[in-house]
Formats: structure tokens, C-alpha cells, sequence
């Protein structure tokens, strides 16, 4: 639903804002009754579909060739992309996408592959399955991974369906119901729980922002089947007490699963596997530079610690001398069984492997260092005008600050995001994590430039200004310059349109 619906800063009579088009539905340039291709009355067949036959004609807009390649290309170009601009989404790792993965996942003897021709005939993929199995077990310190998870959330349900797996073994499935979740958890971690009929239990962080030994203690019995914890935290703070947790929760019978998804602030400087961690997913998409958001696929492979390793999906990957095979089922008597069909994102895993090759071991914790140095670097550079949460200390890949600073300005953290989309930036994770009130999480990834960190810090300074000004209209009437201004989004969300009708 649009608020204004053609409503921009400069009205024209097409609509168009200089080269910035406006594009409405396909269904509203193309005719139904015309075809955009010459074809030729077909000979008379006689109808073998019996009463399935169409009745009607199927309605499809009809469009020239070039008709329907501006329609794409100008909603391309409405997309807002890293390849855009500067992409800031906190907890999202919207980092650059190196063209050199692209490369390589086109060549021919990758992209043309078919899932069901005979695995002899694709050793070549499967080693490469293994190669990056092998990094990842290298860079998390673990025991099995299974690759066929195809998002982050995907994995949660992944590790936590190896862990209910585990407690059927032990024949405890049916009392261990509780899954411990810190407040600031991403919302995927209690859905992924509650699908499977855990019920999320939660735990509070401390004044500090990351979770103590003692609240878990407090929290653990014998009820508890998990506990999940992702770190560093959705607050970008890395959960030091990590060791003793993990100690705790075993003590007490429990699994340990870690939501990686942050995994690009320590990715090749600390191994998960040493803080006692016994399942965790890593989202290709955000650490390891595969395209998401929009452009996915996203891909989410497991990391098993020893104990849960026998647990894990199929198909899994085993080496038989020269040759691999991809163990479907059976062989793996515990496993909890098949995720997906097939093996996964076999395009992203060539991507995320172009990635860790050509940074090498020493290059991909330099990554991680850089991410963080970015971050800290917005931090200092805004910390006299903007607030944080859990005091001025040091970040990891990703600051948060709060709405405090905008405190009697008539300025609210949504209106603040909206101006920013004004200035050509997309904004960043705002009102999330929970835990903060008027949450901002600006996450920049060691992919940015100090020239570009500046040029964001510059017009944050001056969108602050203007507020403490009080210049709100500049922030309660944005954006002005997007082709749509606020949008419901809500409603977008709880009731979404998903067919064109021409009432
Ligand atoms: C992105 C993210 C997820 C979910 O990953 P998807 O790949 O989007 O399913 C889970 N937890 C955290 C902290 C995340 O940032």
C-alpha cells in the first residue's frame, strides 16, 4: 500500500525522475490479448488432455522483445545492491562479491552439472565438496559437516534436528524440550526451535551485554536439550564467557549449538570447536562472500563436534581411495536422515571455495581483522554524537548504538533510516537486536574503503546535526528521492499481494 502513491520531490509528467524510470507491473504494459513473438497457427492436433484441456486464454502479458528487456532492467536497477553502494545491514555481512567466484562458478564443468548424473562422473565436484569441507572443519575446529543446508536457518534446524537425534539415542528426547535462548538471538533461532517442539526458554544478558555462567546455570535442569548462542552476539559483542557456558551446559547433559552467522569477525582466529561448541551453522552468503539478499542462493553448511557427528545428515561425503562417494543413505545408521533433496548449493559452494582460496589461511583471518577494524573505526568516529548501549568499549565486526542521541529531537530511529536512504545509502539493521531500545546495528565488512568509511561517517555527522537542529521534516517526510516514499510494511508482510488483478 502506498502512502503517496507517484508522490516524489520533482512531479513529472511521466512519472520518470530524470534517468530514474518509473516501472509499473509487467500485467500493466503488456496486453493479454497480444503476443510479443510471431508464431504460427499450429496444425490441428487432436486434444488428448481430455477435460484438462484450457478453456481460456492463459493471459499472459504480451511484450516486444525490447519492451520486456527495459522492464527487467529498470526494476534491476531499483534493486539496491552492494554492488551499489555501501550496504551497512547489521548482522547481514553484506560484504563484496569477488567477480573471481563468479568466474569460476561458470565454468563449464561446474555450472552445466546435473544432481542426478552418476557420481563417477562427478569427481571433480565432490572433491571439490571436500576441499571445502576441509576448510571449514580447519576453521571451525570441528568434526563432520554437512553441506546441504541451504540458508542459515536452514542449518539451525539441521543442528538441532542432530541434537534431538542425539537425545532419541540417549532416550531423552521426549524430557529434554527446552532450548535456552539469550534475548538478543535472532529471531530464526526460537522459530527453528519451536518447529521442531522445543520450547525457547529464555535467558536475559547481563548490564554488559553478553550472557554470564551464572544466568545459564540459573536456567539449565534436566529439561534442557540446548542451549543456542551465537557469537559473537547480535550486539557485536564476543560472548567471553563462552568456555565456562559450554562447560555448564554439558555438565547438565545439554548440546551446544552456535549460530555462526557472525563467524566473519573471528573467522581464522578462534575455532568454535575450542569453546566447547557441538553444532553450528556458517552462512556461506555472509562470511564467505556468496551473493544474498535478493540474489541468493544461500547456502548453510553444519559443523559437528565429535559427539553429535554420528547424527548428522546424509548425504555426507566418503572417501574411497581415489574416488568419493556421496553416502545417500543407509550407511549412516544414526543419522537423523535427509534435509534436502540432493547435496546443496553446489554454485555457492564453488564461490565460497574461490573465496577461501584466494585469500589463504593468513588472508581469511586478515578478513576477519579487517572487519573488525572497520567497525571500531565507525565506532570511534561517531561515538561524541551517536550512543552505545553496553558503554565505549570495543566491537566486534559490527557497532551498535541506540536512539538516545535522538532524544527530544521528534526524530525516531525509522525516520533517522529513511533520511539515510536519501542520502544514497541503504540503511542499517534498525530495532534489532530487541534487547536495545531504538536498536541501530551498522555493520560495514572489511570490504569498504577508508574513503568510503568517511564518506558514511560525514553524512551520519550531518543527518545528526540537522536533527539536533531540529530540521525533522528531513527525516519524518523521507525518503523523497526513492521511488516509493514509506511503504506499509506490515502490511506488506502480513498480507502480501502475490497476484496481479486487473481490478
Ligand atoms: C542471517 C542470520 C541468521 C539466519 O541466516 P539465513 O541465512 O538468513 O537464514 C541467523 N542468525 C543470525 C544472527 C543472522 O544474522
Amino acid at each position: 500500500m502506498l502512502d503517496h502513491p507517484k508522490e516524489s520531490a520533482f512531479e513529472t509528467f511521466s512519472g520518470n525522475r530524470g534517468l530514474d524510470q518509473e516501472e509499473p507491473p509487467i500485467f500493466e504494459i503488456g496486453r493479454t490479448d497480444t503476443s510479443g513473438v510471431d508464431i504460427e497457427e499450429p496444425a490441428h492436433l487432436e486434444p488428448r488432455l481430455g477435460a484438462l484441456e484450457r478453456k481460456e486464454p492463459i493471459g499472459l502479458p504480451g511484450l516486444s522483445e525490447p519492451e520486456a528487456m527495459r522492464h527487467y532492467v529498470r526494476l534491476s536497477r531499483k534493486n539496491y545492491s552492494i554492488d551499489a553502494g555501501l550496504y551497512p545491514l547489521g548482522s547481514c555481512t553484506m560484504k563484496h562479491n569477488p567477480r573471481l567466484n563468479e568466474k569460476v562458478a561458470r565454468l563449464a564443468g561446474f555450472a552445466d552439472l546435473h544432481p542426478l548424473q552418476p557420481q563417477s562422473t562427478a569427481q571433480g565436484a565432490l572433491a571439490l565438496m571436500e576441499e571445502l569441507s576441509r576448510w571449514l572443519l580447519t576453521l571451525t575446529g570441528m568434526s563432520a559437516v554437512a553441506l546441504s543446508p541451504k540458508a542459515g536457518a536452514h542449518g539451525e534446524l539441521c543442528g538441532l534436528m542432530a541434537i534431538e537425534a542425539a537425545l532419541e539415542a540417549r532416550g531423552e528426547a521426549a524430557t529434554r524440550k527446552v532450548v535456552l535462548i539469550p534475548q538478543s538471538a535472532h529471531g530464526t533461532n526460537p522459530a527453528s526451535a519451536a518447529l521442531l517442539g522445543f520450547q525457547p526458554r529464555v535467558i536475559e544478558a547481563g548490564a554488559d551485554g553478553v550472557v554470564s555462567e551464572e544466568a545459564v546455570a540459573r536456567a539449565l535442569g534436566p529439561d534442557v536439550a540446548a542451549i543456542m548462542l551465537t557469537n559473537p552476539n547480535t550486539c557485536g559483542l564476543f560472548e567471553r564467557n563462552i568456555v565456562a557456558i559450554a562447560r555448564r551446559v554439558h555438565e547438565a547433559g545439554g548440546y551446544f549449538y552456535c549460530d555462526g552467522a557472525n563467524f566473519n569477525a573471528i573467522a581464522g582466529v578462534a575455532r568454535p570447536g575450542d569453546l566447547g561448541v557441538d553444532a553450528m551453522h556458517l552462512n556461506l552468503h555472509k562470511t564467505f562472500s556468496t551473493p544474498h539478499g535478493g540474489g541468493g542462493p544461500g547456502s548453510g553448511p553444519v559443523v559437528f563436534s565429535e559427539r553429535l557427528a554420528p547424527f548428522a545428515p546424509v548425504p555426507f561425503l566418503l572417501r574411497e581411495g581415489e574416488a568419493l562417494r556421496l553416502v545417500e543413505h543407509g550407511d549412516g545408521a544414526q543419522s537423523f536422515g535427509r534435509l534436502t533433496a540432493f547435496h546443496g548449493q553446489f554454485g555457492t559452494f564453488v564461490r565460497a571455495l574461490a573465496y577461501i582460496l584466494s585469500h589463504g589461511a593468513d588472508g581469511l583471518a586478515q578478513a576477519s581483522r579487517d572487519a573488525v577494524l572497520s567497525a571500531n573505526y565507525l565506532r570511534a568516529a561517531l561515538r561524541d554524537v551517536m550512543t552505545q548501549p553496553f558503554g565505549d568499549r570495543l566491537c566486534m565486526h559490527e557497532v551498535l548504538f541506540d536512539d538516545s542521541f535522538l532524544e527530544g529531537t521528534g526524530v525516531a530511529t525509522l525516520d533517522f533510516a529513511k533520511a539515510m536512504i536519501d542520502e544514497g545509502y541503504h540503511p542499517m539493521t534498525i530495532y534489532f537486536p530487541l534487547v536495545v531500545h531504538g536498536a541501530m546495528l551498522i555493520e560495514p565488512t572489511e570490504s569498504e574503503s577508508k574513503r568510503s568509511l568517511d564518506l558514511f561517517v560525514a553524512t551520519l555527522r550531518d543527518l545528526i546535526a540537522s536533527a539536533k537542529r531540529g530540521e525533522t521534516r528531513r527525516f519524518t517526510e523521507a525518503p523523497r528521492y526513492a521511488p516509493r516514499r514509506r511503504l506499509d510494511e506490515a502490511a506488506a508482510a502480513r498480507k502480501p499481494v502475490l497476484r496481479w488483478s486487473a481490478g
